[in-house]
C-alpha cells in the first residue's frame, strides 16, 4: 500500500455510520467526509480521535492456541477438527457462534452461511441482540418485515422530534448535531426527550419528561387514546392497517386518561398533556427510539406502542415522519440483512417458512438448512453453562463484559469444552478464556460493507497493512469451513465475491416477495465494489439509486399485506425495588467511550473525559446513604457488587442510579457493571434488561485513597480498587485499598521502581496527616509520581500530568510535587471537557467567571471548546449554568 493517499471509509463505532476521510503519509489523519450523506462533514469526539486508536499496542499478531503463538494452519485445523468432531458426536446444535455488529456484512454473511446452511443449526446470535433486537421484533410485528422506514433527513424535515430512551447527544452524536442545526435553522422544530435521566440530550429539548423507569408503554398507549379522542386517526391510511380497534381497546384499558398516565409514569399531568398536544397537532413527527426502550423485559411491546401511534395517524413513509430506531453498532443493520440473529434466515427470509428455507438452501446448494430458530444470546450462554453447547466460537465481541450476569458467563466460558475467539485485541476479558484465538483484522485493515441506521450501505476500506498475520474474518470462517469439508460453498477469493453472493441471494426467486432486495448489485464488478458510494436499500434492479423511505404507499410484507397495530398491555419491570435494594440501576454509555473500551481506551483524548467507572446518584439519595461526591461506593445487586466512584447530580431522579457499561478487567478491578444484572429478557425479542435492576449503594470504607501517574504501565494487583486511563505519554491510575499500609516508601518503590540506576526519588511522608507523596525522576524528567492519603480528597491531577511534558524539572516544580499544589505559573486545567482541543473544566470555569462568558458560543470563541465536533456543547451549557449559580450564591 502506497503512502500519501486519502481513503474514504466509515467510522467503526455507532450506527450513525459516518463517512471518514483517512489521510496516510507520515502519520494517519482522520477528517469527516463532507460527501457522505450520513454526516455531511461532521464527526463526533470518538470519530475525530480515530487516528489515536490504530496503533499496534494490544494487537494480536498471530493465532494463539492455549495462550501460545501458533501458525494459521495449526489453529484453523484445530478449530475445524474440533467443530467437526463435536457435531459428529453431539449433533449440530452442540456448537454455536456468537457474532457481532462490529463485523462487516461479508463476515456476517459467511458466518451465517456456515452455521445455518452447512452445520445445519441456527445457533448463531449476535451482540446486536443486546441493543436493538426489540426494535427488530417490533418492526416485524408491525410491518411484517424488519425494516426501518425513515431517513436521517427526516430529522431535519420534521416539526417534532421525540427522543424516547435515546441519549443521542452521546450515543448518536452526529445525528444529534444534525438536529441541533435543524433546530437553529427552523425555530418551529420542537424536540421532546423522554428519559428518566436528564441527559445531555435535554440541552435541546423543549420538553423533558423524566419518566419513571420502565413505564414507557403506559405513556405511548395514552398517546394513542388521545389521538383517537381528538380524531387524529387517518382513515385513508388505516385502510392499510389492521388491529387498530384492539390496540385502542388495550390502550384505553391501561391509559384511559392523562391523570392515570401521569400517576403511573411519575410525571406532572401538565407535562404529559403538553407532550400529547404537541404530538397530536404535528403532522411531521419523528419518534426516535433506542436502547432506553429496547433494553427491557417489555421492550418489544414498548416499541410497538410507539409504532402504533404512527400507523394510526399514517405518519410514516413520508418526509419528516416515522418511527425511527437508532441502532447502536456500525453494522447491526448488516447483521439483520444477512440473518445474523438466531431467529432469522438470510436476506430477510424466515426460518419458520419452508418455502423460504428451500429458497436459501437451493441458492446455497447447501447440504442442509437449519429448520428451527437457534438460541438467542442469553439462552446460548445458559446452554454453554449447562454443557449443551460444547463448542462456541465468539467473533469480534467481549461477552465476558457485555452480557448480563457476567460472572456466570465467565464461568461458563471457562468451563466450555472448546472456546474459540476471533479478535484483533488480546488480552480481553473474553480472549483470556479461549482455547484458540484467531488474529482478526480490524478497522483500517480490512474491506467490506456496513449498513447504518437509515439502511444506507457504505464501504469500509483498508488504508493500512494489517500487522503480523492478522486476517479478515470472512477468510477465517471460509478457511475453517473448507477444512471441515465444505469446500464448495466457501471458495470466495475476495470480499467482493462474498458481497455479490449476498446481493444475488436477496434477488433470487423474486416471486418469493421480500423487501430486502439488492438486485441492482447482483452483478457488481470488483471495480464498482471498490468505488461504491453509499446508498439506501432496497436496491432492486429497477431502482439502483436506492430507497429513502418505505410504507408511505401502504404496502407491507405481512401475510395480509397490511400493517398491524398491536394491542399492548404494558408490564412493569421484571424486578421491583425492595428495602434491601431500594435504587433502580440504569446503565448506558459515556460520551467518549465505546463498548468495552478495547479501541477508545487507547486514545488519550478520549480517556480524559471520564477516567474511571462511576455511579451517578441524586444528592438526596447520596445524603441519605452518607455518600459524598468523589467517594468510592459499593453498588450491590442480587448477583454481586462493584466498587466505583460516586458522582452526585440532580440530573438523576431520586431512587435511580446510573453506572456506565464500558469498564472491564483491563481498565479497572472488577467494575464491569453487568455482573450485577440477573438474566431477564423480553419474551418476544430475547433482548436482556439493562435499564432496571434493583441495587443498593453504600460508602465503601477505604483504608486509603491514592493516584499514580506513570510513563510505564504498572502492576497494581494488590490494590483493592484501581482504574487506569491513558494520558498523553502516561498512564493514570486511581487507586485505593482497604487495609492501611505500614511502610509507604517501601510499597511505592515496589510498585514503581524495579531498578534504581539513574533514578532519583523524592518523597515526603506526613505521619500526622497520613499522607505520602513521591516522585521518580529519570534524567531530570518526571517518570512517575504517587499521592496517597486517608481521604478521597487528593491533589488535582491535571497540572501534574502537564509536568510529564517537561524535559527537565526545575526546583520549583520539585517543591510542587512534594506539596501537591501547583506552583506559580502552573495552572490546573481540570478534567477534560472538550476532548478535541483538550480544554479542561477549570479553564472553562475561570473563563466564565473572569471574562463573563455566558454561552457555549462565547466559550468556543475564546477557548475553541465545542467548535469542532460539538459533542461537549451540552456539557458547556451546564458548566455555565452551574458556575453562574455558584457565583450568585457566593
Ligand atoms: Fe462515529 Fe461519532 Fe459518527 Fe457515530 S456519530 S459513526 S461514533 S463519528
Amino acid at each position: 500500500m502506497t503512502n500519501e493517499q486519502t481513503i474514504r471509509t466509515t467510522c467503526p463505532y455507532c450506527g450513525v455510520g459516518c463517512g471518514v476521510l483517512v489521510r496516510t503519509g507520515d502519520g494517519i489523519e482522520v477528517a469527516p467526509d463532507p460527501e457522505h450523506p450520513a454526516n455531511l462533514g461532521r464527526l463526533c469526539s470518538k470519530g475525530s480521535a480515530l487516528a489515536e486508536t490504530v496503533g499496534v499496542q494490544g494487537r494480536l499478531f498471530q493465532p494463539l492456541i492455549d495462550g501460545q503463538p501458533a501458525g494459521w494452519d495449526e489453529a484453523l485445523d484445530r478449530v475445524a477438527t474440533k467443530l467437526r468432531e463435536t457435531i459428529e458426536r453431539h449433533g449440530p446444535d452442540s456448537v454455536a457462534f456468537y457474532v457481532s455488529g462490529q463485523l462487516l456484512t461479508e463476515d456476517y454473511y459467511a458466518a451465517n452461511k456456515l452455521m445455518k446452511g452447512w452445520i445445519g443449526s441456527a445457533n448463531i446470535d449476535t451482540n446486536s441482540r443486546l441493543c436493538m433486537s426489540s426494535a427488530v421484533a417490533a418492526y416485524k410485528r408491525a410491518f411484517g418485515t424488519d425494516t426501518v422506514p425513515c431517513s436521517y433527513e427526516d430529522l431535519e424535515r420534521a416539526k417534532l422530534v421525540v427522543l424516547a430512551g435515546s441519549n443521542a447527544a452521546w450515543c448518536h452524536p452526529v445525528l444529534y448535531q444534525r438536529l441541533v442545526k435543524a433546530r437553529r435553522e427552523h425555530p418551529d422544530l420542537r424536540v421532546v426527550l423522554i428519559d428518566p435521566r436528564r441527559t445531555a440530550s435535554a440541552d435541546i429539548a423543549d420538553l423533558h419528561l423524566p419518566i419513571r423507569p420502565g413505564t414507557d408503554g403506559w405513556l405511548w398507549n395514552g398517546l394513542l387514546v388521545q389521538l383517537a379522542e381528538r380524531g387524529e386517526g387517518n382513515p385513508l391510511y388505516l385502510q392499510f392497517v389492521e388491529g387498530s380497534e384492539e390496540a385502542l381497546a388495550a390502550a384505553r384499558e391501561s391509559s384511559p386518561n392523562i391523570d392515570t398516565v401521569a400517576r403511573i409514569c411519575g410525571l406532572e399531568p401538565e407535562r404529559v398533556a403538553e407532550f400529547y398536544d404537541l404530538w397530536c397537532r404535528t403532522e411531521r413527527v419523528v419518534s426516535v427510539f433506542s436502547q432506553g426502550m429496547n433494553q427491557s423485559t417489555s421492550g418489544t411491546d414498548k416499541d410497538n406502542a410507539l409504532i402504533n401511534c404512527h400507523l394510526y395517524t399514517g405518519r410514516i413513509g413520508r418526509p419528516g415522519m416515522g418511527p425511527f430506531s437508532f441502532t447502536g453498532q456500525p453494522n447491526a443493520m448488516g447483521g439483520r440483512e444477512v440473518g445474523g440473529l438466531a431467529n432469522q434466515l438470510a436476506a430477510h427470509l424466515e426460518l419458520d417458512n419452508p418455502e423460504h428455507r428451500r429458497l436459501v438452501q437451493d441458492f446455497w446448494q447447501s447440504p442442509r438448512i437449519a429448520e428451527r430458530p437457534g438460541l438467542k444470546a442469553a439462552e446460548m450462554f445458559q446452554a454453554v453453562r449447562e454443557g449443551r453447547i460444547k463448542a462456541l466460537w465468539i467473533m469480534a465481541t467481549n461477552p465476558a463484559v457485555s452480557l448480563p450476569d457476567a460472572d456466570t458467563v465467565r464461568q461458563a466460558l471457562a468451563e466450555c469444552e472448546f472456546l474459540v475467539v476471533s479478535d484483533c485485541t488480546h488480552p480481553t476479558d473474553t480472549t483470556r478464556l479461549a482455547d484458540v484465538v484467531f488474529a482478526a483484522q480490524t478497522w483500517g485493515e480490512k474491506d467490506g460493507m456496513v449498513t447504518n441506521s437509515e439502511r444506507r450501505i457504505s464501504r469500509q476500506r483498508a488504508f493500512m497493512a494489517a500487522p503480523g498475520e492478522a486476517r479478515p474474518d470472512w477468510w477465517i470462517i471460509a478457511q475453517v469451513a473448507q477444512r471441515m469439508g465444505f469446500e464448495q460453498g466457501f471458495d470466495w477469493q475476495s470480499e467482493a465475491d462474498v458481497f455479490r453472493e449476498h446481493a444475488r441471494l436477496s434477488a433470487f426467486r423474486p416471486e418469493v416477495e421480500r423487501d430486502f432486495d439488492l438486485g441492482a448489485l447482483a452483478e457488481i464488478s470488483d471495480v464498482q465494489y471498490r468505488d461504491w458510494t453509499p446508498k439506501q436499500w432496497p436496491l432492486p434492479a429497477e431502482r439502483p439509486e436506492g430507497t429513502p423511505r418505505l410504507f408511505g404507499d401502504g404496502q407491507f410484507w405481512s401475510d395480509s399485506g397490511k400493517a398491524r397495530m398491536l394491542p399492548i398491555t404494558p408490564r412493569g419491570p421484571a424486578r421491583a425495588t425492595s428495602e434491601e435494594y431500594p435504587l433502580v440501576l440504569n446503565t448506558g454509555r459515556v460520551r467518549d467511550h465505546w463498548h468495552t473500551m478495547t479501541r477508545t481506551g487507547k486514545s488519550p483524548r478520549l480517556s480524559g473525559h471520564v477516567v474511571e467507572p462511576y455511579a451517578e446518584l441524586h444528592p438526596d439519595d447520596a445524603r441519605a446513604a452518607g455518600i459524598e461526591e468523589g467517594m468510592l461506593v459499593r453498588v450491590t445487586g442480587a448477583r454481586g457488587h462493584i466498587i466505583v466512584r460516586a458522582r452526585l447530580s440532580d440530573n438523576q431522579q431520586p431512587g435511580s442510579v446510573f453506572v456506565p457499561m464500558h469498564w472491564n478487567d483491563q481498565f479497572s478491578h472488577g467494575s464491569y457493571v453487568n455482573r450485577l444484572f440477573p438474566v431477564a429478557t423480553d419474551p418476544v425479542s430475547g433482548q436482556p434488561e439493562f435499564k432496571h435492576n434493583p441495587v443498593r449503594v453504600e460508602p465503601w470504607q477505604a483504608g486509603w485513597y491514592g493516584f499514580l501517574l506513570s510513563r510505564r504501565e504498572v502492576d497494581l494487583s494488590h490494590a483493592t480498587y484501581w482504574a487506569k486511563s491513558r494520558g498523553k505519554g502516561i498512564w493514570r491510575y486511581e487507586i485505593a485499598g482497604s487495609e492501611p499500609v505500614k511502610d509507604w516508601a517501601r510499597c511505592a518503590r515496589e510498585v514503581l521502581c524495579t531498578e534504581s540506576c539513574g533514578v532519583n526519588w523524592i518523597e515526603f511522608y506526613d505521619a500526622g496527616r497520613r499522607t505520602y507523596r513521591a516522585a521518580r525522576l529519570e534524567e531530570g524528567r518526571l517518570e512517575s509520581c504517587i499521592f496517597i492519603g486517608p481521604s478521597h480528597e487528593l491533589p488535582p491531577r491535571d497540572w501534574l500530568i502537564a509536568i510529564f511534558e517537561q524535559d527537565e524539572i526545575d526546583e520549583a516544580t520539585r517543591r510542587s510535587l512534594l506539596t501537591g499544589k501547583p506552583g506559580a505559573g502552573q495552572e490546573d486545567a481540570g478534567r477534560i471537557v472538550c476532548s478535541c482541543f483538550g480544554v479542561g473544566l477549570n479553564t472553562i470555569r475561570k473563563a466564565i467567571l473572569e471574562q463573563g462568558l455566558t454561552t457555549p458560543e462565547a466559550i468556543g470563541e475564546r477557548l475553541r471548546a465545542g467548535t469542532n465536533c460539538g459533542s461537549c456543547v451540552p456539557e458547556l451549557r451546564s458548566i455555565i449554568e452551574q458556575t453562574l449559580a455558584e457565583q450568585s450564591e457566593a
